[in-house]
C-alpha cells in the first residue's frame, strides 16, 4: 500500500511523540514510588538485592527474606521475596557498613535521585514516600559480639532490618519479639505470631 506524504508526515510526527513520550516513562518504570510503607503491586514481587554482604550475611539474609515470606501464622504477599541479581528490580539494597561501636543493623530510606529521608526521632519506621531503602549491617561490630556459629541471631538481625523495611516500627513490650529494639536481648529464633500479626496489620492486604 502506498502512503501519501502528508499521512506519511503524520506517521512520523506520531513516531516522534511516541518517543518522547515513552522516554520520561523507562525510569519510572525502573523505580516505582513507594506512596505508602511498601505498596506491593511491584511487578507483583518482592526482592532484596545484595550489594556487598559476605557469604555468612547472605545467607542469613536468604533465611530472614524466607521466614518473613513464610511465618507460618499468617500469609502475606511478601512474594517471592528473593535475593535479584537486577538492583532495579529491589527496594532493599543490603550492604556491610561499618555503623560504629553501638550499632549493628540500621535501614535507611531514599527518595528518588538518592537522597536519604531526615526522619528524626522517628528512625526505626514507619516511613512513608521512600523510593529505595539501604540495611546496613555492621558485621565486624557483629563478628566481634557474636559466635560465627550462631546462624540464628544473624538471621534475626536482618530479619529485623527487614521489618522496618515492612513498616513495623520497635516493639518494647517483650524481648520474644524480632522488632525488640535491642539484637542482643531478642530470644526469637524466627519471626513470631506476634511479628507476623504486626505486618499483616500493617500491610491491610
Ligand atoms: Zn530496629
Amino acid at each position: 500500500m502506498k502512503i501519501k506524504k502528508n499521512s506519511l508526515k503524520m506517521l512520523l510526527l506520531l513516531i516522534i511523540a511516541m518517543f518522547v513520550i515513552a522516554i520520561p516513562g523507562i525510569s519510572n518504570a525502573a523505580y516505582p514510588t513507594y506512596k505508602q510503607d511498601w505498596e506491593w503491586n511491584y511487578n507483583g514481587a518482592a526482592h532484596y538485592y545484595v550489594v556487598s554482604l559476605t557469604s555468612k550475611y547472605q545467607t542469613a539474609a536468604k533465611e530472614a527474606a524466607t521466614n518473613w515470606y513464610k511465618t507460618g501464622y499468617h500469609t502475606n504477599p511478601l512474594y517471592p521475596m528473593t535475593k535479584t541479581s537486577t538492583q532495579t528490580e529491589s527496594p532493599i539494597d543490603l550492604y556491610k557498613s561499618n555503623l560504629g561501636v553501638n550499632t549493628y543493623g540500621r535501614t535507611e530510606f531514599y527518595i528518588k535521585g538518592g537522597t536519604k529521608l531526615d526522619l528524626g526521632d522517628n528512625n526505626y519506621g514507619p516511613v512513608k514516600n521512600w523510593l529505595y531503602c539501604k540495611i546496613l549491617i555492621n558485621e565486624s561490630l557483629f563478628d566481634a559480639d557474636f559466635s560465627a556459629s550462631n546462624t540464628t541471631i544473624r538471621k534475626i538481625l536482618i530479619a529485623h532490618e527487614m521489618g522496618h523495611v515492612f513498616g513495623l516500627a520497635h516493639n518494647t513490650s517483650s524481648t520474644s519479639l524480632v522488632m525488640y529494639p535491642y539484637i542482643e536481648l531478642i530470644k526469637a529464633t524466627q519471626i513470631t505470631k506476634d511479628d507476623s500479626a504486626a505486618l499483616v496489620q500493617k500491610l491491610k492486604f
